[in-house]
């Protein structure tokens, strides 16, 4: 089993800014945010990235998207707008082999995306 940065912030042996969590998935502050409000969904078991994603991550998939719905209205940007977003692979910067998925807010945010 893989093990990297963010299974060690789920494992506590990485200090993180905890916003919340389910039984699968656990979300913390990114500690370089790209909006006033930029949070990071991660699955508590290490999947790579969204190539790695299979039939049976259905309901850690499906518990991403709730936690973020219910983030979204917790912070009051449900009706102002918000983006998600999974980086993968070099052009798109992933820089952590742990699925993650990005929610942006509290800004404008510009499409296309740089
Ligand atoms: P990505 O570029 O899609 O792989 O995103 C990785 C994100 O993880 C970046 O936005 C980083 O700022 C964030 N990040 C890296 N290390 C940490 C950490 N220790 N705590 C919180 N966020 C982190
Ligand atoms: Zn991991």
């Amino acid at each position: 089993m893989d093990k990297c940065l963010f299974c060690d912030i789920i494992d506590g042996k990485i200090a993180s800014q905890k916003h919340s969590e389910t039984a699968l998935v656990y979300a913390f502050y990114d500690i370089h945010p790209q909006a006033p409000l930029h949070i990071l969904l991660i699955p508590k078991e290490h999947i790579h990235s969204i190539l790695e994603v299979k039939e049976n991550h259905a309901s850690v998939l499906s518990e991403m998207v709730q936690l973020a719905q219910a983030i979204a209205k917790k912070e009051a940007v449900d009706k102002t707008g918000f983006r998600l977003v999974f980086n993968c692979g070099p052009n798109a910067g992933q820089a952590v082999d742990h699925l993650h998925l990005h929610l942006l807010a509290k800004r404008k945010l510009a499409w296309p995306p740089g």
